[in-house]
């Protein structure tokens, strides 16, 4: 996973970052460099674990360190994190986040912050699409899960979907005011003026779903994430595809997909 948005270099497991060179297991910050399991840097190299730091060289744990001692502790951290079973829970005051040592084979070093940590309900994140997981799954594993309110405020009116106009051009301004009731979820929810203003200029139809069915829809219409072994419906040639056999979808190798389409 790196989703570097500029210039990055030699990056592992990395989030929202401009200009990273050299570091890895990183979130959000620009120009830093040599930096591990930090957040919210800026202009720092040679950090570990820190955080919100600007203009630093040599810290651990935001503690500034000589050069030689940095070099000297953080091999040490980092052999500690090799051995130290890979869990990570909070601690029974819930204030601030420890790494636990269980003893298990694999450690902790090599891996993104632990999902422990994240401040996101995993019902909230992408991760939901790709790894649905029930309320008491997520619970199990001690990460987050949010309840979310899905009134949207101040309604007054709803309108049934199917009572709404097939045509843009029919839709009064006063849409605004009113929230729409979802056909398939019965969730209700509103447009904003933007949006209207969108579908007035691309002519589009006012949606009919809730913003989460129209979502799940779109998912539902990518392939999964998994590899099927199929052959090269040109040259049979063996090759991995997220295209399941029973799709209709014909499927080339790269070779043959390359020639056909330029
Ligand atoms: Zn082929």
């Amino acid at each position: 996973m790196n989703y570097s948005l500029y210039d990055p270099e030699a990056d592992y497991e990395v989030i929202s970052t401009v200009g990273l060179k050299h570091s890895a297991f990183y979130l959000t910050g620009p120009y830093n460099s040599y930096c591990f399991y930090c957040e919210m840097l800026k202009s720092c190299s040679n950090c570990f674990g820190c955080v919100a730091l600007k203009n630093r060289r040599y810290c651990i744990l935001n503690k500034q360190y000589t050069k030689e001692e940095y070099e000297t502790l953080v091999p040490k951290i980092i052999d500690h994190m090799r051995h130290d079973g890979g869990g990570a829970a909070m601690n029974p005051s819930g204030a601030t986040a420890v790494v636990t040592a269980s003893g298990g084979a694999s450690g902790s070093w090599g891996e993104f912050f632990p999902v422990v940590l994240s401040p996101h309900g995993y019902n909230e994140t992408v991760a939901m699409d790709h790894f649905s997981l029930s309320k008491s799954q997520v619970e199990e594993r001690h990460w987050r899960w949010k309840d979310r309110t899905e009134e949207p405020s101040k309604i007054t009116r709803i309108i049934p979907a199917a009572q709404l106009p097939d045509s843009i051009q029919d839709i009064p301004d006063d849409i605004l005011n009113w929230a729409i009731h979802c056909e398939v979820t019965g969730k209700p929810f509103k447009i904003i003026k933007q949006e209207l203003e969108y579908y007035r200029r691309m002519q589009i139809p006012v949606p009919r779903l809730h913003p989460d069915e129209r979502h799940k829809r779109r998912m539902a219409m990518r392939n999964p994430r998994k590899l099927w072994e199929r052959e090269c419906a040109k040259c049979g040639k063996g090759m991995k595809t997220s295209f399941a056999p029973e799709k209709p979808e014909k499927v080339f190798c790269e070779e043959c997909y390359l020639t056909e389409v330029y």
